[in-house]
């Protein structure tokens, strides 16, 4: 799409030295990364080049107030040797919403994918091979103008980086423990809650911290206004299936709209769960545990895929979701949708975005 996409391959390639047995989330990038400009009321100078540092002024605005957007997603190869990146019009047309809230100039859908295409094609031998590893994507705008007034700034760099992820759900795995926060909020009425934007993180760290000191990997967030309404978890939107239907918070602009959160309620619908999006009240929940109604707790985010909840905390008491272990419908869904974003199953939505491969990757030297 640009004719002047300017393309600088690194000399020495770093893909021998990772151990694709032992991949954290994020720790390890791949070898490119896209990059664009924004001056002078237009993005330019489209770019790939070896992913390394870059300079930032001290008094660059954004690492004083947070004048930043990302996206996550992911792309995976098949037994097929095709490179699938999944739904990535979804997550541009996230970020266009994002950029939108955050006085960001927007970078368009087809840009957008264009870098990934790019990227990704250039990069396919990181992908990795194994259920549940996928090469995560990380789109990243942020302003780079030197000032300290508070007011948007007028010059932008979009980034979008790579990296081999391991799989966070793992057969075997125990499902996860979470803390229901009482005290701290992530987000309220009129805020940033349903944007993707570094602050909902910052602010998100210390009462994050406090939680595993007990033992709890992620907290269930509660509405801002009266701490009972359950909105999500870290980065993960939340189901609960109670008996006969499957309930998950509705979006009302307080939660993240996921791309996962999507995805696997038209799947849940089309094979015939019935799916509420709604309010649910956290003392919903816990009757639901003590009369035996509560079925299965699951989180789903590109980064977790879809992940069991065995065990939650509130109010001083901890409760058991059944006996600890993923539900029968958890582990359908994440069957399904693994599947499909692997192209083991027929993507009957049209959710993958095939990409083609600079050289085929049976030819490629790695696994
Ligand atoms: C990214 C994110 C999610 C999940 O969104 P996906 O598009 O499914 O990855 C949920 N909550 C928060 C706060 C997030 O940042």
């Amino acid at each position: 799409m640009w004719r002047n996409l300017k393309i600088t391959k690194t000399s020495g390639s770093r893909l021998a030295d990772v151990d694709f047995e032992a991949l954290g989330f994020g720790n390890v990038f791949s070898d490119h990364m896209f990059s664009m400009t924004f001056r002078e009321g237009a993005w330019r100078d489209p770019e790939i080049l070896p992913y390394g540092h870059i300079a930032l002024a001290p008094g660059c605005a954004t690492l004083h107030y947070g004048q930043s957007v990302f996206e996550g997603l992911k792309a995976f190869l098949g037994e097929d040797n095709v490179a699938r990146v999944f739904r990535p019009e979804m997550n541009a047309r996230r970020l266009i919403h994002s950029c939108e809230r955050l006085c960001i100039p927007p970078v368009d859908e087809a840009e957008f994918c264009a870098a990934i295409d790019a990227l990704v094609g250039l990069d396919h031998a990181w992908i990795p091979r194994k259920r549940g590893q996928a090469l995560y994507i990380r789109p990243l705008i942020f302003g780079i103008e030197n000032h300290l007034e508070v007011r948007p700034s007028t010059a932008f760099r979009f980034i979008v980086m790579t990296a081999p992820v391991r799989a966070y759900f793992q057969e075997g795995v125990e499902p996860i423990a979470l803390k229901v926060e009482e005290t701290y909020t992530r987000s309220a009425p009129g805020g940033v809650g349903h944007v993707k934007t570094a602050g909902n993180y910052a602010a998100s760290l210390y009462p994050t911290q406090l939680g595993a000191r007990d033992g709890y990997v992620q907290m269930v967030w509660l509405d801002g206004i009266e701490h009972r309404y359950i909105e999500e978890v870290g980065a993960m939107n939340i189901f609960f299936r109670l008996k006969d239907r499957i309930v998950t918070p509705d979006l009302h602009g307080t939660i993240l709209p996921g791309v996962t959160r999507d995805s696997a309620i038209t799947l849940l619908r089309d094979a015939g769960h019935s799916v509420e999006e709604r309010r649910i009240a956290i003392d919903e929940i816990v009757q639901a545990v003590h009369s035996g109604d509560l079925l299965e707790v699951f989180g789903a985010g590109t980064a977790a895929i879809i992940a069991p909840v065995g065990r939650f905390a509130y109010q001083d008491q901890v409760f058991d979701v059944q006996d600890n272990q993923a539900g029968e419908v958890t582990r359908w869904l994440y069957d399904c949708l693994t599947d499909l974003q692997r192209g083991d199953a027929e993507d009957r939505y049209g959710w993958n975005r095939l990409i083609e491969l600079d050289v085929p990757r049976s030819a490629a030297a790695s696994s």
